[in-house]
Formats: C-alpha cells, structure tokens, sequence
C-alpha cells in the first residue's frame, strides 16, 4: 500500500463558481502510478465544497441561481458584523453547510470508477480568489 499527495491550485473569477477539476485530479492519479484504491478529494477551505454532479452547460447555471436563492447575500448575518477572514461571507459558510469539503473515489486499473455524467466539482462560495487548493490523496497499490 502506497500513499501520495498532490496539490491542485485554482484561480477563481466569481462569487459562486463551479470549476470541473476531474481532469486535474485523473492527472494526479496517472503521475502517483497507483493502480487500485482509493483517492481522497479535500477542498481546504470553509467557503469552497468538493461535489460530484453532472456537467451540463445550462445546469451548471442552474446550480449557480439555486445556490444564490437557497442563502441570499444580503442578511442579518453574525458571522459578517466582525468577519475573523475580513470578508463579509456568512452566506458562502451557510451554503457549505449542505455541500461536503471532501469526496472519496476509489479507482481501478488506474481509472476514476465515477460514471458517465459525474465530473468532480470545485465549487467556489466566496470568490474571486487568487488561490484556492485542494488537495489530492490517494491510497493504492
Ligand atoms: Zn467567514
């Protein structure tokens, strides 16, 4: 059993945005030359989520309008009255509250087992940012 970490280092340009990082992490994947097990996906932020959904031009921007309705920017929030971070964002933790910071895959022959229509999602909740990272763990042999 081996183990290895690999870093993925994003830019984001907007206040909510969902970024396919699949192809980042079946890079990390390929250059660790581990064949079966499983890889640990872990945003290392409270505002940004690690999802697996469907990439799909028109439900990307659904998601975008669903996330913004669900907690609204604008409200009587604690969190922004002595923001610890300097940034008014208790509506970016709020909606991480129903979104995970990790997912798990395992892989197989030195392959993502997720399906079809399932990409690996970043998703920035308080952007823009200059750097966001996520970070890449796989265990295999
Ligand atoms: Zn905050």
């Amino acid at each position: 059993m081996q183990v290895t970490t690999h870093t993925i280092t994003l830019r984001t340009t907007k206040p909510i945005e969902i970024i396919d990082i699949t192809p980042e992490v079946t890079a990390a994947l390929s250059a660790s030359g581990l064949q079966r097990g499983q890889l640990t996906v872990i945003s290392q932020h409270t505002t940004a989520c690690i999802n697996i959904n469907e990439k799909e031009e028109r439900l990307l921007e659904d998601m975008e309008t669903f996330l913004k309705r669900l907690v609204p920017r604008d409200g009587n929030y604690l969190h922004n009255l002595a923001p610890i971070d300097g940034r008014d964002n208790a509506h970016s933790h709020l909606i991480g509250l129903f979104m995970n910071s990790s997912e798990t895959i395992p892989f197989a022959e030195g392959k993502l087992l997720i399906g079809e229509w399932q990409s690996i999602f970043f998703i920035e909740l308080d952007g823009a940012r200059e750097k966001r990272s996520v970070l890449v763990q796989i265990l295999g042999i």
